[in-house]
Formats: structure tokens, C-alpha cells, sequence
């Protein structure tokens, strides 16, 4: 927490996004930040991360949400990538059932590069494709209590949900340290 120029109180907080390749981590971070989506992404080009503004209690909260450069494929996140991370998604694809058997792997990883008071949820992406669902949302559900998560299905296609995964997972940061 730092002061700003009217010496108000002022929030930074870094966001890890994580899950295994394509499950639409890039495209849940654009969605939320700038309300794009791009249906032929490749692994992320340049940026790290983008910060992006909410209010609560009248303040400023900045979360600097992370991506990967496309490094999850190679099993090669960094402790970089999670250093001074106090907030995470995990996300698995709810076409693609392998990516949700990764999840747990996910959740060690998180474990072990992290600090144990992080928020975390878990997010369903791609809830747009229902007739190619292999993930049933109630396997979700019951995945996130087991594991004390939030939980989400999402679509960074449509914007179901995109903004308000990202903002439980801002609240709860904002709530574990004021
Ligand atoms: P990443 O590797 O996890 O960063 O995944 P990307 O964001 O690059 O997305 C991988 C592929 O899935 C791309 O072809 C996206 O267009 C597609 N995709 C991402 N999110 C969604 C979604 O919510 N619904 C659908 N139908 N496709 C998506
Ligand atoms: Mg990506």
C-alpha cells in the first residue's frame, strides 16, 4: 500500500493467471483488460502483464494481472512469474477434460512458488462451447470447495463472467489486507 497524490490510500496488486496451453488464459486477460478477443492467438507476444482499475470502498485498487509468454506448454513458469503474487487464477478449459486434470499440478505449483494467504479461484473457461463440454461445471464446483477456491465458468468469447472472476479475486486480496 503506498499514498497517492491527494495522499489517499493507494493498492497495487500482482495477479498470476495460470493453466495448461490454450485454455484461453491470454484471451481471459485482453477480454478483462480491454475487451478484446482473439480467436487466433498464437502464445502471447511482448507484454507481461496490464494493470487494470477497480473501486472499493471508494479507493483505487490496481491489479497488475500477469500472463505467460506461452512458457506453461514447456512445464517452464518461472518463480518470477509467481514472485509477490497475491492473487491467482487457475484456469482449465471445460472442452478439454485433460486441462482440468492438470489443475491439481497447477495448484501445487502455486503452492509451492507462493505464499499460502493468496487468493485463488478457479475458472472454467470457454463455457461457450456447452456441446462440447467434457468438464461438468458440478466436477468444478466440487474441485474448488475441496480445495478452498472460488470457482467461475467463464467465456473470454462472449465476456460471460470475465469481469467478475477477476474481481472476486481482487476483492478477496483487498479483504485479506485491509
Ligand atoms: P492461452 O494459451 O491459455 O493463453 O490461451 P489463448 O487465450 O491463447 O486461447 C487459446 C485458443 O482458445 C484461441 O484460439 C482462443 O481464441 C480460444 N479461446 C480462448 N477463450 C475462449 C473462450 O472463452 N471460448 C472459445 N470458444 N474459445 C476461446
Ligand atoms: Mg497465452
Amino acid at each position: 500500500m503506498g499514498r497517492d497524490d491527494d495522499g489517499g490510500e493507494e493498492y497495487l496488486f500482482k495477479v498470476v493467471i495460470i493453466g495448461d496451453s490454450a485454455v484461453g488464459k491470454s484471451n481471459l486477460l485482453s477480454r478483462y483488460a480491454r475487451n478484446e478477443f482473439n480467436p487466433h492467438s498464437k502464445a502471447t507476444i511482448g507484454v507481461e502483464f496490464q494493470t487494470q482499475s477497480m473501486e472499493i470502498d471508494g479507493k483505487e485498487i490496481k491489479a497488475q494481472i500477469w500472463d505467460t509468454a506461452g512458457q506453461e506448454r514447456f512445464r517452464a513458469v518461472t518463480s518470477a512469474y509467481y514472485r509477490g503474487a497475491v492473487g491467482a487464477l487457475v484456469v482449465y478449459d471445460i472442452s478439454r477434460r485433460t486441462t482440468f486434470d492438470s489443475v491439481a499440478r497447477w495448484l501445487q505449483e502455486l503452492e509451492t512458488h507462493s505464499d499460502s494467504t493468496i487468493a485463488r479461484i478457479l475458472v472454467g473457461n470457454k463455457c461457450d462451447l456447452e456441446n462440447i463440454r467434457e468438464v461438468p461445471v458440478e466436477e468444478g464446483k466440487e474441485l474448488a470447495e475441496e480445495q478452498g477456491l472460488f470457482f467461475m465458468e467463464t467465456s473470454a468469447l462472449d465476456s460471460t463472467n470475465v469481469k467478475t472472476a477477476f474481481e472476486i479475486v481482487i476483492k478477496e486480496i483487498y479483504a485479506n489486507v485491509s
